[in-house]
């Protein structure tokens, strides 16, 4: 769908953020995660890799999760495993191999991957025979295109220096993705993670000199000792950097549900009013200097493949972020990875044992999922189409679906009378376009399709964008 929305996002002012800033999920999946279902499993998973056959030529997206990390960030919400103990990579290899093996002898239609994504917890936890040891295990089972192709890794420089950037290279990856979140020592003491600039800067520039297409880096705002001041001198040496793409992401300190969190002084945590400032100051300073604003958390500059996505209608919102390829079918490989397969998705064991033990018995490490109704599917075309390009076309979900737009929606285009008063969305006969001051409230307008918030209290249990 090529929208037509324009390009620049402007900040809304501070009683329209507080007015419509309300806790609510990412949307890198619909349904949410946290609907899916245990009597999803494994056995109702794997027909769907069977029936690839009618996407005969379709190719797939990869992604694999290594869940250790050598110490723990106390903002830290991921799925991770804490250990030094580098003999467990080994366990979780051969264990990936066997899920590896499992899935491909399912599977119908193209091996061919046109998308890889390691990420974690830290895949360069790995040392270099390993990861070369997992490169080899993909490639028995899957098609990787390294020419063509997007390989991805996530990359910690505290465990990734330059030597290890050339193995990555030399493995076919070509887009790295670089955790920073905050250059003051300050902050990274209050968090657990010292990583020095010169650290930083080695990884990236060794990055670049490998041959690298796209370096990402990630930053988090609203972290403890944090301030406009602080904030701005990391911004100062992110910008030094030049990354092709940031991902400045929000802290949601939820320490009840978060145990690493519960190692950050409260007290120290900037206040609402700093950490909106923090945030506008680094949306005005990145779009000043070309970044484009792709969308919840996301900038790149306006050459970076993710821009050029955007603005030919191709991009997709998934479980990394922002994806430039076409709607691939994606296979999540490794402890509590996601699969999106047709008209389906399923989550691997959360839990290390657990998947081991499914992976012991030969059966697919499944644990949840869901099978998407005709009424997910249109909602979730209408709430993708929103977080990827600001806007929808009537026409096109009618075609898609065999819907009446305006009828089938029409609670909840009522609903978005409130948004359009307040000149975040402007509604037609033909579309519902986010306003250049709605861009980051998208969220919140999304919202609006999502059938199962509609009565529902769970929306408490997710963050705001402040
Ligand atoms: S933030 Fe990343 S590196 Fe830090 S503990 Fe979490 S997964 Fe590991």
């Amino acid at each position: 769908m090529l929208s037509d929305a324009p390009a620049d996002v402007a900040l809304p002012d501070a009683d329209l953020l507080r007015r419509f800033d309300m806790p609510g999920p990412r949307y890198t999946s619909y349904p949410t995660a946290d609907r899916f279902v245990e009597a999803f499993d494994a056995q109702a998973f794997a027909p769907w890799l069977g029936r690839r056959e009618t996407m005969a030529a379709a190719p797939l997206s990869l992604y694999v999760h290594v869940p250790f990390c050598n110490t723990v960030c106390y903002y830290c919400a991921c799925n991770k495993v804490i250990t030094r103990d580098r003999g467990r990579a080994a366990e979780y290899l051969q264990a990936l191999a066997i899920e590896a093996g499992l899935v491909s002898e399912r599977l119908a239609g193209s091996r061919r991957v046109e998308q890889l994504h390691l990420g974690g917890g830290t895949p360069t936890f790995l040392a270099d025979d390993e990861l070369r040891r997992l490169m080899a295990t993909l490639d028995a089972h899957f098609e990787l295109d390294a020419e063509r192709g997007e390989l991805s890794v996530e990359v910690d420089p505290r465990s990734c220096g330059p030597g290890k950037v050339r193995v990555l290279a030399e493995l076919g990856f070509n887009r790295i993705s670089v955790g920073v979140q905050d250059f003051d020592p300050a902050v990274q003491r209050a968090v657990n993670r010292l990583q020095s600039f010169e650290t930083t800067q080695a990884t990236i520039d060794a990055a670049r000199a490998s041959g690298f297409k796209s370096v990402n880096l990630d930053l988090i705002y609203g972290l403890p000792k944090q301030s406009r001041a602080t904030f701005a001198r990391t911004l100062d040496r992110v910008l030094a950097l030049e990354p092709d793409r940031v991902a400045l992401y929000h802290y949601a300190h939820l320490p009840e549900r978060f145990k690493p969190q519960r190692r950050i002084a409260a007290g120290e945590l900037p206040s609402a009013q700093e950490k909106m400032g923090i945030m506008l100051d680094a949306i005005a300073r990145l779009t000043a200097a070309g970044y484009r604003y792709i969308g919840m958390d996301h900038f790149a500059k306006a050459g970076d493949e993710l821009a050029r996505a955007q603005a030919l209608g191709r991009l997709q919102r998934n479980f990394q972020g922002y994806s430039t390829r076409p709607d691939c079918d994606l296979l999540g490989l490794g402890v509590s990875a996601i699969s999106k397969v047709g008209p389906t998705y399923a989550q691997n064991a959360r839990e290390l044992d657990d998947y081991y033990d499914r992976l012991r018995n030969g059966v697919l490490p499944t644990a949840r999922g869901v099978l998407l109704d005709r009424d997910d599917l249109v909602r979730r075309a209408v709430i993708m189409a929103l977080m990827c390009h600001f806007a929808v076309s009537k026409e096109a979900i009618e075609t898609a679906h065999l819907v009446s737009f305006d009828e089938y929606f029409s609670r909840e285009l009522a609903a978005l009378r409130d948004f359009a008063d307040a000149g975040l969305v402007e509604t037609n006969g033909e579309w519902i376009t986010v306003t250049p001051k709605g861009k980051l409230l998208v969220r919140a307008i999304a919202m609006v399709f999502d059938r199962y918030l509609q009565n529902d209290q769970r929306v408490r249990r997710y963050s705001r964008i402040v």
